[in-house]
């Protein structure tokens, strides 16, 4: 195992964590029971360099569901098995400008707008590979496996029972994309298998290491396992610079001007490319479901640092 290195940056993060550890602004999202249970006091932040090196301070270890960062590896996983082409004619890469579960298909072409919201999340979801469930199910915790890069992995059954039997929005979604041909009959298998894909349980480490492996262009930079096809890193980079952050992805990439994706139960990762992967955990949120100290930490971050990909001073 990697050690925390003693170093400035280190020191930043440690003063970044004690300086928004007291601010409690922001709610646990509250949609399903187990979510609502979040203890609102947790705050992690981890960063991992492309040799290895490791800076953490927090709940690094504490474990949470993965929820809507899950769409960028799957993502991935899915332009490998479907070519870039054929996914963009279901799923599209413009930013909505509206919330993460918005019923809102594009207009002429009726595809959802794109992977980062829900309705483009499912449909993503619905295009891995796989003889069935099982299968399907298989391949994508062997993608995440990769990102991961241990085998301890698993999902957390009671969170992915309760988005099961609540989730009638994501549901309702699903139908009216397949009334438009955007996804194929088997709506059930798609739904559930989005449901286990947030349902992922991670820690604020292992996120890092996952940001680390699209920084470093696909390859795990711990395990040096090839995660993704290195030609699909590009893509994947892009959306999460334009959708990442939902509606708040505009002023996201105006002020930390670095692709990221955020999730329900309070992470966000950040990739600098050729550089680190970040990741931040706290569970209290804004109204727009981005983790109110994560935002915070992550435009420090970008402004000390000059890590603004278009910082060219
Ligand atoms: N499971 C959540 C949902 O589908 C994921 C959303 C999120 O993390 N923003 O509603």
């Amino acid at each position: 195992p990697s050690e925390v290195v003693a170093s400035p940056f280190q020191s930043f993060l440690n003063d970044l964590h004690l300086k928004y550890q007291s601010l409690r602004d922001g709610k646990v999202a509250t949609y399903i029971p187990e979510l609502a249970k979040a203890n609102p006091d947790l705050f992690g932040i981890c960063a991992i360099a492309l040799d290895g090196r490791v800076f953490e301070v927090g709940d690094c270890h504490q474990l949470f569901t993965i929820q809507s960062i899950s769409k960028v590896f799957v993502y991935g996983m899915v332009l490998e098995d479907r070519g870039r082409d054929y996914v963009l004619s279901k799923v599209g890469v413009e930013p909505t400008g509206d919330a993460f579960n918005a019923i809102v298909l594009d207009e002429s072409s009726k595809r959802p707008y794109n992977p980062m919201v829900n309705a483009g999340a499912i449909a993503t979801t619905s295009l891995i590979k796989g003889a069935g469930p099982t299968e399907r199910l298989n391949r994508m915790l062997d993608m995440f496996r990769r990102y991961i890069g241990h085998n301890d992995i698993f999902i957390d059954i009671s969170v992915f029972m309760s988005e099961r039997t609540t989730g009638h929005r994501n549901r309702a979604m699903a139908h009216l994309m397949h009334h438009f041909g955007m996804i194929d009959e088997k709506i059930d298998e798609a739904i559930d298998l989005y449901f286990q894909q947030c349902s992922l349980m991670v820690n604020c480490h292992d996120l890092a290491v996952m940001a680390a492996t699209l920084a470093n262009n696909g390859i795990n930079p711990i395990t040096g396992e090839q995660a993704v096809d290195s030609s699909y890193v590009k893509d994947i980079l892009s959306v999460m610079y334009t959708c990442g952050m939902y509606n708040y992805a505009g002023e996201w990439a105006y002020k930390v001007g670095l692709p990221a994706k955020s999730g329900i139960s309070g992470g966000i990762i950040v990739v600098v490319p050729n550089q680190i992967g970040i990741a931040v955990f706290s569970p209290l949120l804004d109204e727009r479901g981005n983790s109110v100290r994560g935002v915070k930490v992550c435009e420090e971050l970008s402004r000390h640092f000059g890590l603004h990909m278009f910082d060219l001073a």
